[in-house]
């Protein structure tokens, strides 16, 4: 399969390796939209939330956890948002965990809105 996470994993490729363990391993993103912004992906080759499974999604979360302190520690963060694109919107078709520090006056907004449909509509949607 022709995976570049898959070949970063295999050492087929080269990566700013943060941690690594038997289930999953952090890297830097070659593209950062912070300083800091790591990267927590799966050894095994999942495409992302549809098909990862729970204790996977679990470890993974438990090493987000780890690299929070580590960032506050080493990057003195002011906060950090986590993102997982699913399908639209992800470039990279394996499972991955954006951790994307902030800091005070970053500028970043990632709540920025949209026009949207009556939130009632959407409900009605959602429930029927
Ligand atoms: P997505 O849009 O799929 O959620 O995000 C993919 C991320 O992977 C992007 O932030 C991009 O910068 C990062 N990325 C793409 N190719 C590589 C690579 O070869 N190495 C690393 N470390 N990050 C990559
Ligand atoms: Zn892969």
């Amino acid at each position: 399969m022709d995976c570049i996470f898959c070949k970063i994993i295999k050492n087929e490729m080269p990566s700013y390796k943060i941690y690594e363990d038997d289930i999953v391993l952090v890297m830097m993103d070659i593209d950062p939209t912070t300083d800091g912004h790591l990267l927590i992906i799966p050894k095994k080759h999942y495409v992302n939330l549809s098909d990862i499974d729970l204790d996977t999604l679990n470890h993974i979360y438990k090493i987000a956890k780890d690299m929070y302190i580590l960032l506050k520690e080493k990057l003195n963060i002011d906060g950090l948002t986590l993102t997982q694109n699913n399908d639209y919107g992800q470039e990279v078709k394996h499972y991955h965990l954006h951790l994307v520090p902030r800091y005070k006056n970053d500028g970043i907004h990632f709540s920025k809105r949209i026009e949207t449909s009556s939130i009632e509509e959407i409900y009605n949607k959602i429930n029927g």
